[in-house]
Formats: C-alpha cells, sequence, structure tokens
C-alpha cells in the first residue's frame, strides 16, 4: 500500500477533541502498527537532503517520532519542550494561541553552533507550534534544514508561517 493511503487509512478523526469544534487527528493508531510504524520512520528519515546533526521533535507526539528518525540518521535528538519542563538554562520562544500564548524550549547547552537541525513533528496544523521551534533553534545557533509532519492540515494554513522553509509531510490533508 502506498505510504500516505497507509497513514490516511490507520488515523481516527475525533471530533470536538480537545474542545468543541476542534477535529483532532489521533495518531495513536498508526504508532501502535508495527509495519506502519517502521515506514514512517523510514520515510521522515530518507525524506532529509544533506547530513543532519540533530533532530528536534516537538513534545510530546513530536518525541515518539523525532528519537527514531534521528537514531535512523545517526543524529541527536533534542526535546524541544513546554515552558517549565527542562531544567535550565534554557532558551524560551512564546508563541500565540488562538486564547493566549504559549511557549517552547530547548537546553541551548546541547546544541553546538551551526548544528544543522532537521525538525520533526506529528501534526502541522495552524504552524505556530513549527515556526516558533524554528525560531528557537536558530536563536541558539542552529541550522534548520528542514521540517518533517506526518500529517499537514493544508486548511489551517501552517505553511505560510514558514516561508523559504523545506517543509515536507507524509500526508495531506484539507
Ligand atoms: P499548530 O501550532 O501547528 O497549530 O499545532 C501543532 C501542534 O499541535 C503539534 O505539536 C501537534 O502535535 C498538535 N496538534 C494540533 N492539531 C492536532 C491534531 O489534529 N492531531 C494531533 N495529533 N496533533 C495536533
Amino acid at each position: 500500500v502506498e505510504l500516505a493511503r497507509l497513514v490516511d487509512g490507520l488515523l481516527r478523526t475525533v471530533p470536538d477533541f480537545p474542545e468543541p469544534g476542534i477535529q483532532f487527528r489521533d495518531i495513536m493508531p498508526l504508532l501502535a502498527d508495527a509495519d506502519a510504524f517502521a515506514r514512517v520512520v523510514q520515510a521522515l528519515a530518507d525524506h532529509v537532503h544533506g547530513p543532519v546533526d540533530l533532530v528536534a521533535g516537538m513534545e510530546a507526539r513530536g518525541f515518539l517520532l523525532a528519537a527514531p528518525v534521528a537514531a535512523a540518521l545517526r543524529a541527536g535528538v533534542v526535546p524541544v519542550r513546554k515552558a517549565g519542563k527542562l531544567p535550565g538554562p534554557v532558551a524560551s520562544q512564546s508563541f500565540a494561541l488562538e486564547y493566549g500564548v504559549a511557549a517552547v524550549e530547548v537546553q541551548p547547552g546541547t546544541i553546538p553552533d551551526g548544528a544543522r537541525v532537521l525538525v520533526v513533528d506529528d501534526v502541522l496544523a495552524t504552524g505556530g507550534t513549527a515556526a516558533a521551534t524554528v525560531g528557537l533553534l536558530e536563536a541558539c545557533g542552529a541550522t534548520v534544514v528542514g521540517l518533517s509532519f506526518l500529517v499537514e492540515l493544508e486548511g489551517l494554513g501552517g505553511r505560510a508561517l514558514l516561508p523559504g522553509r523545506s517543509v515536507d509531510s507524509l500526508l495531506t490533508l484539507g
């Protein structure tokens, strides 16, 4: 089966989660499928153009993809965490949510100057999380070489917040 169709078939769409009006794409059935998980990790690793020193994954589902992709690439892994979870020193980047603000954090001591970093997450929605992550990593001296997502929710326009970036997704949904 073609990978995009395999992924599509293993996503579960949950209405009104975590809030009324949100159609949540649940990736857990995909992660639980041994063959699909292996193929997804391999495809994310194969999409990379050029050398990668570190793979950055966003809390929490991004961790589950970034770590095996990093191991496949023989790269290190950098967890991008929500505010207050990492022991310092940390670098922080805040970004706007529909209601309020959030922040992402990394430990800059784990990112060598000029490190080539691939950003991996499960879902690209509005792009706020990904754009903040790129800004954070580059403020720490990294070079973001690309972003790879399992699913891109095209209608939410996340790509527009990542101009000039190499953005790949295994499955695009309206
Ligand atoms: P954004 O900042 O692009 O609006 O949202 C992306 C972040 O929220 C990602 O870290 C992603 O894990 C999470 N997210 C947003 N919508 C969904 C969804 O429908 N399904 C899943 N699995 N995650 C989502």
